[in-house]
């Protein structure tokens, strides 16, 4: 039996509470086993987090991991536009050895930033998959389906497929991937065949992952086509559900909040590139008054720029604010939970809290900066201080990703070449 101490630091609560507390994890069951006073605890290896700050993993709802290859490829456009004209056009001259270069690279980027668990879409997912096995991190993974401008084999393809690597990848890494069915979004799959598969997924008890909700022109042309707002037609159709989560839920109305927090539906909030893209401000306030669970996603690193979930945080505190038009709104105590128990909990996984018997996914931050001093309240600077290169260790599932600021389960500078390399060769193919 192996044991890791977390040991000298200051410890994150459920309740938010901050202690000075040691942390004892197994490495066989991948559990926390003990949080106890500093001293009275043993273990056969130790990370020191003095001067530090023990938080749980933060969780990255809504992502495209291998999207690193794409960062500031194209900038300051909005998203129609941006993927006619620029994400498309190269996603499609991807092959698996880029998208498994770019899942590389973004994962390297998360587990540096003090990420243990994504929720991602994208394709090639087996290679995502191989990806997430090795960095050691836990994943929600799926295949993303799309039927516009494909003919209805290609379409009926894509669907099979998602059911497919859904049904197939679910539990792979020892259980650190789990899986989610994926029409990419309400626009993007047409109708018959939401009508047709969905009920398949539900059947097969798959969670399902989609974007909904993120512009105004995702809202207008179903209100015309339908005579309802989009999640009434989701829900019309059966995606809306306890194990379903939305990723962007911008333009919800107070009606599809009622049926969001009725039927247990979850949102992935992504800020940063609701910003970027400005797709608008959603009501993250109301959702969660609405009892609606909302968790927090960098979305691809095209569209942030990057994958840092501390300026995730920050900028939904900000932007919750702006949209509720109210300074008390979106705080730092609930950032924090967005991006830890919130997200654990749409992701479907025991994480997301230091305590007895959860999954030993935990960071430690390096609270020895200028930027952290002085240290009035460490919720705060959680939410509005911390940037994801003060985070000194990394551990998921018990195991040590990295120590002391080295990524020990990748060589990154070979990640970060490689990726370079596929990147430029990417653009070059796309180009011609
Ligand atoms: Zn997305």
């Amino acid at each position: 039996m192996s044991e890791l101490l977390v040991t000298g630091g200051q410890v994150l609560r459920p309740d938010l509470t901050v202690e000075r507390a040691d942390v004892l994890v197994s490495q066989d069951s991948g559990d926390i086993v003990a949080v106890d006073d500093p001293g009275t605890l043993d273990g056969d290896d130790e990370l020191d987090a003095s001067d530090g700050l023990v938080i749980p993993g933060l969780v990255n709802a809504h992502t495209h991991v291998a999207m690193t290859l794409l960062r500031g490829l194209a900038d300051d456009k909005p998203l129609d536009a941006w993927l006619q004209e620029d994400v498309w056009p190269v996603e499609a001259e991807l092959t698996a050895d880029d998208i498994r270069a770019g899942a590389e690279l973004g994962l390297v980027e998360m587990i540096r930033s003090g990420t243990t668990a994504l929720s991602d879409m994208y394709f090639e997912v087996e290679e995502i998959a191989d990806a997430v096995d090795q960095a050691g991190m836990r994943a929600v993974l799926g295949f993303t389906a799309v039927t516009v401008g494909k003919d209805d084999e290609a379409a009926r393809s894509d669907l099979e497929e998602s059911l497919d690597v859904a049904r197939k990848l679910d539990g792979a890494a020892d259980g650190r991937v789990r899986t989610t069915f994926q029409p990419h979004s309400l626009t993007t799959v047409g109708e018959e065949y939401l009508r047709e598969f969905v009920p398949q997924a539900l059947e097969d008890d798959l969670s399902i992952h989609l974007h909904a909700n993120e512009t105004r022109d995702e809202v207008t042309p179903i209100v015309d086509e339908h005579g309802q707002r989009p999640l009434a037609y989701a829900d019309d159709i059966g995606l809306l559900d306890g194990d379903t989560y939305v990723a962007h839920g911008v333009h919800v109305d107070d009606s599809e909040i009622d049926l969001l927090a009725e039927t247990g539906t979850g949102v992935a909030h992504c800020p940063a590139s609701n910003m970027k893209l400005a797709s608008g401000m959603a009501p993250v306030q109301d959702l969660l008054d609405a009892g609606v669970t909302v968790g927090i996603g960098t979305d691809g690193a095209a569209s942030n720029n990057d994958l840092d979930m501390f300026d995730e945080m920050r900028d939904a505190a900000m932007i919750g604010k702006l949209a509720a038009d109210d300074a008390s709104a979106v705080d730092a105590g609930t950032v924090v939970e967005m991006a830890t128990a919130n997200g654990a909990a749409l992701l479907g996984f025991d994480s997301g809290r230091i305590e007895t018997g959860a999954n030993a996914d935990l960071a430690v931050i390096d609270l020895d900066a200028p930027h952290l001093t002085p240290a009035h309240d460490l919720v705060s600077h959680l939410a509005y201080a911390v940037h994801g290169s003060d985070v000194r260790h990394t551990v998921c599932d018990g195991e040590v990703l990295m120590r002391d600021r080295t990524v020990e389960v990748f060589d990154e500078q070979a990640v970060r070449e490689r990726a370079s390399e596929h990147a430029a060769s990417l653009v070059e193919r796309a180009d011609d």
